[in-house]
């Protein structure tokens, strides 16, 4: 494979950039520690949305030491609301291995790559901006970039689509900055090539653009697959005993060592701290799911269940992740300070609940409750 033109192109969108750079914060650095926290919060969150989150996370965790020594609650509750929390137990798991290791970040593409945590774009963007290594970063952005520039058919989600965008992002690549150029390429694709109707009377590429050249800039790039995204009925109860509110962490096993996730995998929120919850494939009416086993479960004795209070205090709202549609409603239940229902849950005093990482749709029910 040969494309026309690449060296060009990498030209075209560097002095784009150097006209069109944002100030960020972890773009002036070549601090391995900063580059790898702002790309992993920065993965599948706008730059506006990061910041924040990237100033509050560097402010408080300013090394890899300093966050290798802190509490999983506290990693958890800095990441709340960015979604992914996946991210950010990898990002505290990675620095402790590197804190256990010496303190030294690695300083090859192999050891940074093999933290845990770190794929090939993360490594890639690592890499060529800390130490000017020639490795190119490909994500959703180059993809889209790339597909349109040269007229790519070939399917970015296929194993023979990705290797051929990857030796061609290699060869755009330039010899003397490497980290710069990626930085111009993610910048120019969130910025310029958007995915939908990108203003290319303005784009530097336009007289070199093959679709834009046959009107066909909608059309790349190429998906083999379309993702299948399912809804799935959360049923959360608001359970408050006496003055304590019944409070689970999300872990990875299932209870009982069942293995099958199903709809809402243990993976999703791990390590999140949540309220009591049924989950279910099919919409249930308030009557269905107050009367269903599941929720009886939670009751070993029928006469508490009978008497307990209980009442709807949300319906139907609706949080999506990138598979799956949430469609949330929540109870709340009234119990005796001596009740024996929902064991196997913490008992917090309901003063105390914000200091617990939760995802968003419970802290937007805190707020709610005035907390
Ligand atoms: S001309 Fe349009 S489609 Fe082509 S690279 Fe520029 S913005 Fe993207």
């Amino acid at each position: 494979m040969k494309n026309k033109g690449t060296e060009e192109v990498s030209l075209l969108i560097i002095d784009w950039y150097r006209e069109h750079k944002r100030s960020l914060p972890w773009r002036d650095t070549c601090d391995p520690y900063k580059i790898w926290v702002s790309e992993i919060i920065l993965q599948q969150t706008r730059v506006a949305q990061g910041l924040d989150y990237y100033l509050r996370f560097i402010g408080r965790f300013p090394t890899v030491a300093a966050l290798a020594a802190a509490e999983d609650d506290e990693v958890m509750r800095l990441w709340q609301g960015l979604g992914y929390y996946s991210r950010a137990r990898n990002l505290h798991k990675a620095a402790r291995m590197v804190a256990a290791g010496g303190g030294c970040f690695p300083q090859s593409y192999a050891g940074v790559r093999a933290l845990p945590g770190i794929g090939d774009y993360t490594a890639a963007a690592i890499c060529s901006m800390a130490y000017g290594m020639p490795y190119a970063v490909v994500d959703g952005n180059v993809y889209r970039v790339l597909a349109r520039c040269f007229g790519i058919g070939e399917p970015i989600d296929t194993a023979q689509g990705k290797k051929y965008f990857s030796a061609l992002a290699s060869e755009l690549l330039p010899a003397g900055c490497p980290g710069l150029y990626n930085q111009a390429i993610m910048d120019f694709g969130a910025l310029q090539c958007v995915p939908q109707s990108p203003d290319c009377g303005s784009c530097p590429l336009e007289a070199k653009c093959v679709a834009c050249a046959e009107r066909r800039v909608e059309e790349f790039p190429v998906k083999a697959r379309r993702q299948r995204v399912a809804d799935v009925y959360l049923h959360y109860i608001y359970v408050r005993v006496g003055d304590a509110v019944c409070l689970r962490r999300r872990v990875s096993e299932l209870p009982g060592g069942k293995k099958k996730p199903g709809l809402f995998s243990p993976s999703i929120w791990q390590g999140l701290y949540e309220l009591p919850l049924v989950v279910a494939e099919q919409p249930l009416a308030p009557e269905e799911f107050l009367g269903s086993e599941d929720f009886g479960r939670f009751f070993p004795s029928d006469a508490e269940r009978q008497s307990a209070s209980v009442s709807l205090l949300r319906r139907e709202v609706l949080h999506r992740l990138s598979h799956r549609v949430l469609h949330l409603n929540f109870y709340s239940v009234q119990l005796p300070p001596d009740s024996l229902s929902f064991p196997g849950f913490l008992r917090v005093p309901h003063s105390e609940l914000p200091a617990y990482p939760v995802p968003r749709p419970i802290a937007a029910l805190w707020k709610e409750l005035g907390l």
